[in-house]
């Protein structure tokens, strides 16, 4: 049936309950955009048979009147969420062909809830990187291109097929994983909206672990409305994660009132970074001028060590890198290189050297060296203490403010391949997310409007621990004011 793709999650909630389609139309409508898209190289593994059986699951719970919150929604899984019987590898050579015997606990929640999954979506490799070109299946193609241009452009990453597919109308959603800006970064390329909750939220259990004390699972999807949804389904305590948080969840979609009254919305000086792009800075003045018209309050807050944030984390994040990928060795999982007449230590060297790729190399060095005798004190030790002055920093702003706004990314997208050749511009992109992720909070990114390109650019909110109704909330309000409406042209 045509036009299907084009609901949202929340409309295509409303079609289903009022018999306008069935689930098996709907998924199948996706399946079939699924296959049509593969130019943009945004799903490593196709699942239609899981999506249309669960959709005859939820054709029957709906006829029954007893549908979960997502019953019948085809959703991608972006492919660090181990799935039971369905290759995970994290777009990584090492996981190739590994099939989990266990599912994730957020996409073993989203299918209790009813969510069909159409199939895996390609990352960077273990959700490094910033322009999914890490993959050591390809990179990801977005669906946008510039005005008069042809050119090949990245969706943002890690979480780019999670991206791509969504902005492509490939899915209604897709999950994503963010330990530095991963779900943010991709919504803002790509023109959709996207939140990370607070560290500890969703669980980690069956992800496949970058950074253990950064990574958060969260979601992508076209609005905020959809978002909440999606949240409300996959976040919970987990006794299986020992950090998970045992507070209850909300009813996000149902606290969504659009009004800022009475509300304090920061604005940190130090995010008004030099030689930042003046459609951007329009852009966030605009923001804050929504924000006041929702009725909120606009005050200047101050985040110092804002300058220190990127160093930090490129200290933090690799250094559990390494220590997690420790694991990938040849013995338990995946890629095992064995050379002839070769001790164990040739075999472990030889998987490991065939089997990671340059980036996930580049950090797996720098996280042993920072974390070695000797370094341990200067680099990691240090890093450690400066992220907790970051957190303080935040903790003072929230004493004057209820919430922060920001650009989420300082361009738009760029050409493939502009930034492969100097990892620095490449960890520049994840200026404005990191802060809040080595603070653990809670923070989105909403399409605001379009760079001089015609490209898609966000705008971030960040809130307190365990207020993501407070970020849904404010971006609510703010995405009814922006009235962002564009969408990729089909070129695939
Ligand atoms: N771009 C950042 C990195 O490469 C963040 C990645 C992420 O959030 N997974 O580490």
């Amino acid at each position: 049936m045509a036009g299907l793709t084009d609901l949202s999650l929340a409309a295509m909630r409303a079609g289903l309950k009022a018999k306008q389609f069935s689930a098996r139309e709907l998924v199948t409508a996706h399946v079939e955009a699924v296959e049509a898209a593969r130019p943009l190289n945004a799903f490593l593994v196709e699942t239609p048979d899981h999506a249309l059986a669960a959709a005859d699951a939820a054709d029957g719970a709906l006829a029954r009147g007893e549908a979960g919150l997502l019953a019948g929604i085809p959703l991608g899984i972006k492919d660090l969420f181990c799935t039971k019987g369905v290759e995970t590898t994290a777009s990584s050579r090492i996981l190739m062909g590994f099939v989990p015997t266990y599912e994730s606990t957020v996409t073993a929640k989203l299918f209790a809830a009813g969510a069909a999954m159409l199939g895996k979506l390609n990352l960077d490799e273990f959700a490094m990187g910033s322009s999914n070109e890490t993959s050591a299946y390809g990179p990801v193609i977005s669906p946008w291109r510039a005005q008069g241009s042809t050119a090949k452009l990245v969706p943002g990453g890690s979480s780019g097929g999670s991206s791509a597919a969504v902005a492509a109308r490939l899915c209604a959603a897709a999950t994503g994983t963010d330990t530095g800006g991963s779900i943010r970064q991709p919504a803002a390329f790509t023109g959709i909206a996207g939140i990370k909750p607070t560290y500890g939220r969703c669980s980690r259990w069956g992800v496949i672990a970058f950074a253990s004390s950064l990574d958060q699972a969260g979601v992508l999807a076209r609005d905020v409305t959809d978002c909440a949804l999606v949240l409300e389904a996959m976040a919970g305590y987990d006794p299986k994660d020992s950090t998970s948080l045992d507070v209850p969840v909300p009813h996000y979609a149902g606290g969504l009132t659009g009004s800022l009254k009475g509300k304090r919305i920061g604005i940190p000086k130090e995010y008004r970074v030099d030689g930042m792009d003046p459609v951007l800075e329009d852009l966030w003045q605009k923001g804050i001028d929504w924000a006041r018209d929702a009725g909120a309050e606009i005050v200047e807050v101050s985040l110092p060590h804002t300058k220190e944030a990127l160093p930090t984390y490129y200290v933090v994040a690799p250094a559990e890198a390494s220590s997690n990928l420790a694991r990938y060795d040849g013995v338990r999982y995946g890629l095992r290189v064995a050379p002839d007449g070769g001790s164990l230590s040739d075999m472990y060297a030889a998987t490991r050297a065939a089997g990671f790729g340059a980036e996930v190399k580049r950090r797996i060095m720098i996280g042993t060296y920072v974390l070695s005798a000797g370094y341990y004190d200067a680099y990691y030790l240090k890093a450690q203490k400066v992220r907790a002055l970051i957190a303080q920093d935040f903790a003072r702003a929230f004493e004057a403010c209820d919430l922060l706004l920001t650009p989420t990314a300082p361009t738009g997208a760029f050409e493939l391949g502009a930034k492969t050749a100097d990892p620095i511009a490449m960890f520049l992109n994840d200026v404005f997310t990191v802060p809040a992720s080595l603070a653990g909070l809670p923070a989105m990114s909403i399409p605001a409007g379009l760079d001089g390109q015609g490209l898609p650019l966000g705008l971030q909110l960040i809130g307190r621990p365990l207020d993501e109704m407070g970020v849904l909330d404010a971006a609510f309000a703010l995405e009814s004011r922006a009235g962002f409406s564009a969408a990729p042209v089909r070129w695939w």
